[in-house]
């Protein structure tokens, strides 16, 4: 019999609703992902480079023109220099890069701290390692870092923190003043971070992200990680980059050009064209996200759900306390999806110990008028 070295890992949530929203044929808001195309341009740049024989090997470390853009994005968009060629990589996807980060960093006995609710990648990464995750949860209503729980999880093993910002699932936005607490709470100590920002182009109401690539202090012990699947719309695309300081980057390309050496040459082709000619892309996203999370909120406004609009993400959390109450968040999600066709992802299992009568679902935005405007109508009619 093979000893699992992942015992408490199954199928994960994302896969489990989105089968159960094909089986059920429910509209599938489950799983993170746009039902709609990235742009044709894009998609254009793809088919071209591979008639054009770009189809081998990329550099190890990605492209140059691709890396050449990211650096000239995070210029613009946080005012920061990032050489191109020393602390940009490209990885297939910005799980295969948190996990190479991981492994970089993480022995044996070591610690990482985690937010509760945490994206499920984090700690199967840091078990494969030998390391320990160390659940903190963050505070409730707002989803913002409970610095006393903080203060009194760091140990001298802590070696790891694991930022996400804008945070999946709540759409919580991370502000300067904490990233200065935190740089204050580990100045000083052996502590590396890992800051998820893939849905750094996704906020609204006028708020800017703050990223860590702009923080002198955090950055100089930062992996900042990225996805062009949420930027682009192409999440399928498995492609994004991680930004590191030089000698961060070295270790994290030790691991990176052995778990898959490099991502897929036409997609960077594609997304470096694509970038080189439409900078404006990236500015126009909080724009047509609010959008859509405007229209689901005002359309669930007056349903028996309530909630607070999502300030980032693609992610509206929905509590549900005033209509089932006596289910809990998995039942609920697989109650919506088979009795009012429409799939949900419950966020207890972004949880190592759930809040207690936790009566939350989270629904994905990033979907066409139609589908928005189908699913409130269910859900409004529950
Ligand atoms: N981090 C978070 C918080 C996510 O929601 C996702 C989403 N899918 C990822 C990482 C992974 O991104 P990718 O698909 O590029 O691996
Ligand atoms: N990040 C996506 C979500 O939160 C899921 C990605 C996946 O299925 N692994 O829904």
């Amino acid at each position: 019999m093979i000893i699992s070295k992942l015992p408490n890992v199954g199928t994960t949530i994302f896969t489990r609703m989105s089968q159960l929203a094909a089986q059920t044929g429910a509209l599938n808001l489950s799983q993170g992902f746009p039902d709609f195309d990235g742009p044709q341009a894009l998609r254009d740049a793809v088919a071209r480079h591979i008639a054009a024989g770009d189809n081998q090997y990329a550099p190890m470390t990605g492209l140059p023109a691709l890396r050449e853009q990211v650096a000239a994005k995070i210029a613009r968009s946080y005012g920061r220099e990032v050489c191109a060629d020393s602390e940009v990589t490209i990885t297939p996807g910005a799980t295969q890069a948190i996990f190479c980060a991981v492994q970089a960093l993480i022995r044996p006995g070591d610690e990482v701290i985690v937010f509760d609710p945490c994206y499920d990648s984090y700690e199967p990464a840091v078990e494969l390692a030998g390391g320990r995750c160390v659940h903190v949860p963050l505070a409730l209503p707002g989803f913002g870092i409970d610095w006393q729980r903080l203060q009194d999880a760091l140990s001298s093993r802590t070696r790891l923190i694991i930022l996400n910002s804008p945070h999946n699932p709540s759409g919580a936005l991370i502000s300067q003043a904490a990233l200065d607490q935190l740089a204050a709470l580990i100045r000083g100590r052996d502590i590396y971070l890992i800051s998820d920002e893939v849905y750094e182009h996704l906020v609204f109401d006028g708020a800017k992200h703050v990223s860590v690539v702009a923080h002198e202090e955090l950055y100089q012990r930062a992996f900042v990680v990225s996805s062009f699947g949420k930027s682009y719309h192409v999440t399928g695309w498995k492609t994004g980059y991680v930004v590191a300081p030089p000698a961060l980057s070295a270790e994290l390309r030790k691991v990176h050009q052995y778990v898959s050496f490099c991502g897929v040459t036409p997609l960077q082709w594609a997304l470096a064209d694509y970038m080189a000619e439409h900078p404006e892309h990236v500015d126009e996203l909080p724009a047509f996200y609010q959008a859509k999370r405007d229209l689901f909120c005002e359309l669930l406004t007056g349903s028996r759900f309530s909630f607070t609009r999502a300030a980032g993400s693609f992610f509206q959390l929905l509590d549900y306390s005033a209509i089932r109450p006596d289910l809990d968040d998995l039942a609920m999600a697989e109650w919506l999806t088979r009795e009012h066709g429409v799939a949900a992802i419950p966020v207890s299992v972004f949880y190592q110990t759930p809040p207690k009568d936790l009566r939350v679902v989270r629904l994905c935005f990033a979907k066409r008028e139609e589908t928005l405007r189908l699913a409130a109508e269910k859900l409004a009619a529950i």
